[in-house]
Order: C-alpha cells, then sequence, then structure tokens
C-alpha cells in the first residue's frame, strides 16, 4: 500500500505518518518524488485498513499496490531508476549501456587486453565471471579470488567498471570487496540467503532471470534485494529453456517491455546465453535495444574457439564493434544514445 501525501504535507506530516504505520506493526519506507511524497507499507501479506491513514493531516489518498511484489513496481515508484556506478556509467536513464568481456577471468595478460579492447570499442562495464556455476563439475570452475584481483587490475587500467558473479551468500561479501556490480545468475534467481545478503552489500545487484522463471518470479526475486534497502538492481533478460533447440534458449523479447510497464528498475539484455550461437548474438543485440532494453551484457573473447567457457557464443572483437556501430543507430533511432566511450568529451 502506497499512502501518496498532499504537494503541501510538511515533514511532520510524513513522520506522522511513518509512526502510524509503525504502530500498526508494519514497516513504513518514505519515498520522496518530483511533486510529492509518498509512504509504502511493507511487511503485510494482505489487505490493510486504510481508514486511519486517510483520516492524518497531509494525506492525499492511499493506493493499494496489486501486485504481489510492492517496492519494484511501477505503481510504488512512477519514475525510472536509474543505477550510477562509480565510474559515472548511469544504468536505466536515457542512455544505452554496453557491458562486455569473457565469459571467464581466464589470466591477467588475456583479460588486461580485452578490457582496453573493449573499451576501445565503447563499452563501459567490463563482465567476467571469476567463479563460474558450470553444468558439469568437472568443467572450468573459474580462477576465485584471483580473478577478481585481476578484474580490479583491469579497471585500475582502463575505467570500466566491473560485474561479476557472486555464487553464494560469503561469495557476496567477497565479490563486493571487488566488483561495481554482483552479478546473480539465472541458476541462482531464487537463491534467497544469496539475495539477501547481496541485497545487504548495498552494492548494485544484476539480476539474471531464471532458466524457468516468469516475469512475476524475477520480480518477486528483485524484491528481496529491494527489501534489504538496496534499489540499485538491474534485471536481465538472458533467455529461457524451451522446447526448441536451435538456440541455447529462447529470447524472451517481449520481457523486456512488459517488466519495463511492470517495474521502474532497468532491464538489460543478454543476447550471448539468449542464443548460445555467435552468429545470433548481434541480430538479438540490436532487437533488444529496439524493444527498450537499458543495455547488453556480451561475451567478447579474442580467440573464442579456445575459450574456456562460452566459446560458441562469444563475439570476436571485431564483431563486437559491428554491434556497437549497429545499436548506436538503432538507439536513436528510439531517441536514445549509446554511452559515450569512457574518456570521450561529454556530448551535448
Ligand atoms: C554468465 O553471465 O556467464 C552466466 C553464467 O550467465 P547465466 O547465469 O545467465 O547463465
Ligand atoms: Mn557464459
Amino acid at each position: 500500500m502506497l499512502v501518496v501525501m498532499k504537494h503541501s504535507a510538511s515533514a511532520e506530516h510524513i513522520r506522522a505518518v511513518v509512526a502510524a504505520i509503525k504502530d500498526m506493526g508494519y514497516g513504513a519506507r518514505p519515498i520522496p518524488g518530483g511533486q510529492r511524497t509518498a509512504v509504502g507499507l511493507i511487511g503485510n501479506d494482505g489487505a490493510v485498513d486504510s481508514g486511519l491513514l486517510l483520516g492524518l493531516d497531509g494525506v492525499l489518498e492511499v493506493i493499494p499496490v496489486t501486485h504481489p511484489y510492492k517496492q519494484v513496481s511501477r505503481e510504488w515508484r512512477e519514475t525510472n531508476t536509474v543505477v550510477t556506478l562509480a565510474n559515472g556509467t548511469r544504468i536505466g536513464g536515457s542512455e544505452v549501456v554496453v557491458m562486455a568481456g569473457p565469459c571467464a577471468v581466464e589470466g591477467e595478460a588475456e583479460i588486461l587486453e580485452l578490457a582496453q579492447k573493449v573499451k576501445d570499442m565503447g563499452a563501459t562495464v567490463l563482465r567476467g565471471g571469476a567463479f563460474k556455476p558450470r553444468s558439469s563439475p568437472y568443467a572450468f570452475q573459474g580462477l576465485g579470488r584471483e580473478g577478481l584481483e585481476l578484474l580490479a587490475r583491469a579497471r585500475e587500467q582502463t575505467g570500466l567498471a566491473v560485474v561479476t558473479e557472486a555464487l553464494d551468500p560469503e561469495g557476496a561479501d567477497l565479490v563486493a570487496e571487488y566488483a561495481d556490480i554482483i552479478q546473480i545468475g539465472a541458476r541462482n534467481m531464487q537463491n534467497y540467503p544469496l539475495l539477501r545478503r547481496a541485497g545487504r552489500t548495498g552494492k548494485p545487484v544484476l539480476l539474471k532471470r531464471g532458466l524457468a522463471a516468469t516475469i512475476d518470479e524475477l520480480l518477486l526475486a528483485a524484491e528481496y534485494i529491494l527489501a534489504e534497502g538496496n534499489d540499485d538492481v538491474i534485471l536481465c533478460e538472458r533467455g529461457i529453456r524451451s522446447f526448441d533447440t536451435h538456440t541455447r534458449n529462447l529470447f524472451d523479447l517481449a520481457a523486456i517491455p512488459v517488466v519495463k510497464s511492470l517495474s521502474h528498475l532497468p532491464i538489460i539484455a543478454d543476447p550471448s546465453h539468449a542464443t548460445g550461437l555467435r552468429a545470433k548474438v548481434i541480430p538479438m543485440a540490436r532487437a533488444a535495444i529496439a524493444a527498450g532494453a537499458d543495455g547488453l551484457i556480451v561475451e567478447v573473447h579474442q580467440d573464442p574457439p579456445r575459450a574456456m567457457s562460452d566459446g560458441a557464443q562469444s563475439l570476436y572483437p571485431e564483431q563486437f564493434r559491428e554491434m556497437m556501430e549497429q545499436i548506436t543507430v538503432i538507439a536513436r533511432a528510439i531517441g536514445r544514445d549509446v554511452t559515450p566511450p569512457l574518456g570521450s568529451a561529454p556530448t551535448g
């Protein structure tokens, strides 16, 4: 439930509403807005009697939140959430953000070289797994802490922000020490202790849609993070399981506008995991931007056939350049722009 305050409501009126909600045994969260403040009521698992709140000074109206998720909903907050990273990259604003890098961090020389390449081509965030969730326990599991240190070195050298996955709650604390964004992978979308712990780190979280998760389940998973007081959540459509075998997953393009209408959170697309095929990544990257995605996360490798994981879906750097050129045109066609490369002169 949302208690919308009048334009003229004073700080004292807002405090009284917060106190009244707490007296009713719920949590209260003031949400300042451009026009007026609202106070969100959290912790209820059913209808709440709004009569008492409607009678308080400064209250304009009480709006029930009709979805099972609250804080992630558009009803809760009308304006888009913009996640701002330490290097100035803004996710969820008018500019489209590109995160790029290898599936897994493989070694120092490799990650430093590739980071520089994707930066020069316009990425502002470097991706790369240090802890890899592999289907087989015998497959390469990532370099662990050493991988995190290499990512931090790449950030120092390039200015790129870093996104990397945490596999468990303890890992979330460790990843938070190194990364700008904690990635929660598809297989962990409903790992609730991990969601809570990542939320408590206060770091931005990239939450990928589960392999067989509905959009509502994705939004409820995000709600766990916001419920910890962390609003910096970026959602990611990365394809879901289907019966067809021509692509690795089924890229649910419509999820992008659907999420945009249901939630104020930014949503990006991962055309690499969505398709599993290098030749299909660029067309789906174009489609995602046309559909309104706030960015892309894309796997790129200097030598994909020799990649330690996901080589078949990794772009060659030259293909990444081509993708950047094409999505720049598409972003402009819908009144957006791709975030300018780091170090370039700011536009208009
Ligand atoms: C990844 O980004 O490398 C990854 C493992 O993605 P997902 O969790 O979407 O499979
Ligand atoms: Mn991968």
